[in-house]
């Protein structure tokens, strides 16, 4: 790469280190490239300046954050970003919340960013842009003139052609990944959804490199699965729990569920299908119990709150049904848990049950993978909506809207033969070190550099 690396993702890390699979790409890419990142800090409320502002460790490289007024928060943030383009890509088009406002806040928002960026960019930089929250991004740099690489990487599922019809006409995906150099998607399902999108609303015409071509320029369209951070993970999953109390508490069998209170992680059907399997279990005396860690998140709305108000009352009916004196089937726990413990708790855990209705990819998956003892691994059911499943055949593969599949996998989980196990967790691992996130941003900068938006004029000839 000629120039530097412009990284824009919605949130920044202020930690010098930060914890967490993306983030931490992000940053080992920066520290050794140098460059800028780009995104809101949540600690920085300010108003918007008309410049982007410094902030935390600047050492190894700029760290610049734009503000959001709260106009700003509710219609782009909690409003288009949340309400509409989430539900569209989840398919959940049932949970959409139009308004005006949002797409008038989103554009504004993406209009703002581009003048800040354009401001710091020289025309041989690299900018990379990231998820739902910027499409626009590339097309409002390009109006201003900015003729270098932008790429685009879409966290979440690409929405099929029906869904995008409840995006407002006004809203164009097809029009805003075209000002792109590369688009980067999860799944090789994403960019067959990608390419017919193109297809279908530009006319554009596919190429047989996995380009599409539209008017005089083309746009690399390709998938760069994401992984997980695998060696850090396996170590910290192999060491032994501190807390030997909890350690003791927690033997047994036990099933583990971890993600955010989001409505496209199942986690209702989740319940319903360990309800079921503790009616079902032939041996009763075998006292299984699930532990669900699930932090709120984007409490601001509705259908979040409704999501966690139709949790509690499942879990407490399910605890009130199957619970004795000395045993509480279900552990339901609203908290982030410290990243050391978690690698720890997938470790103890039999069972990893990843059960989303769509999800772009899911790391859970893969830590959940990560953290096994090889010697004697646990067993990961996971749903085939998740972009894991793509590549991780292994697993015990379910449908999330199929309660009594879900019961009948957890039972078969809980009793698998030691070499079935082993040799699941041999296939699954293969795929999570295949997907490393160090060579995932590799790959996709490198392929990046290799684009090439414009048609030279030997490609008319
Ligand atoms: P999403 O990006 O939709 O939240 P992923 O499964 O891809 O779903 O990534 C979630 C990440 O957040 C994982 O790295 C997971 O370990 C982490 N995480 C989720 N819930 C918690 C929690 N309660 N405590 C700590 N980390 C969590």
């Amino acid at each position: 790469m000629s120039g530097k690396l412009i990284v824009v993702s919605n949130r920044i890390p202020t930690a010098a280190t930060p914890a967490g699979g993306l983030v931490y790409a992000l940053h080992e890419t920066l520290r050794k490239t140098g460059g800028i990142w780009v995104g809101s800090d949540p600690e920085f409320h300010a108003s918007p300046s008309r410049s982007l502002t410094e902030i935390g460790d600047q050492s190894a490289y700029r760290r610049l954050a734009f503000g959001l007024t709260e106009l700003d928060h509710q219609t782009f943030y909690l409003g288009f970003a949340n309400s509409v383009l989430w539900p569209v890509c989840h398919r959940r088009g049932d949970l959409v919340r139009m308004s005006r406002r949002f797409e008038q806040g989103y554009r504004r928002v993406n209009k703002r960013l581009a003048q800040q960026i354009f401001e710091v960019a020289k025309v041989d930089d690299t900018i990379w842009v990231h998820d739902y929250h910027f499409f626009p991004l590339a097309s409002e740099l390009r109006k201003l003139g900015f003729e270098g690489k932008i790429g685009f990487f879409l966290h979440i599922p690409f929405p099929a052609l029906g869904d995008l019809g409840a995006l407002p006409l006004e809203a164009s995906l097809a029009r805003w990944l075209a000002d792109y150099d590369l688009v980067g998607l999860q799944t090789r399902a994403d960019v067959a959804r990608c390419l017919e999108m193109f297809r279908s609303e530009l006319g554009a015409e596919l190429m047989n490199d996995g380009k599409i071509k539209y008017g005089d320029q083309t746009v690399g369209v390709r998938s760069f699965p994401i992984g997980i951070d695998v060696d850090t993970f396996v170590a910290t999953a192999k060491r032994p729990m501190a807390d030997a109390k909890l350690a003791a508490d927690l033997s047994g069998d036990i099933v583990i569920g971890v993600d955010r209170l989001d409505y496209s992680k199942g986690l209702p059907n989740r319940f319903r299908a360990f309800g079921r399997y503790l009616e079902t279990r032939t041996d009763k005396s075998r006292r299984a119990s699930l532990l669900q860690i699930a932090p709120p998140t984007r409490e601001e709305v509705t259908a979040y709150q409704d999501i966690r108000h139709e949790l509690e009352e499942l879990a407490g009916r399910l605890n009130g049904e199957n619970a004795e004196l000395d045993w509480t089937p279900l552990r339901y726990i609203h908290r982030n848990i410290d990243r050391n413990l978690l690698a720890k708790l997938y470790r103890i855990a039999r069972v990893g049950l990843v059960t989303p209705f769509a999800d772009g990819m899911n790391l859970v998956a893969k830590e959940y993978i990560a953290a096994q003892d090889p010697n004697d691994p646990g067993v990961l059911v996971l749903s085939r909506m998740a972009g894991a499943a793509e590549d991780m055949t292994q697993a015990l593969l379910v449908n999330p809207y199929d309660i009594e599949e879900m019961s009948e996998a957890l039972t078969q989980a809980l009793n698998m033969p030691l070499q079935e196990r082993q040799d699941r967790y041999e296939a699954c691992m293969a795929q999570v070190k295949a997907t490393d996130v160090g060579r995932w941003s590799e790959n996709y900068l490198s392929a990046l550099k290799d684009s090439r938006r414009k048609l030279s004029w030997d490609s008319f000839s």
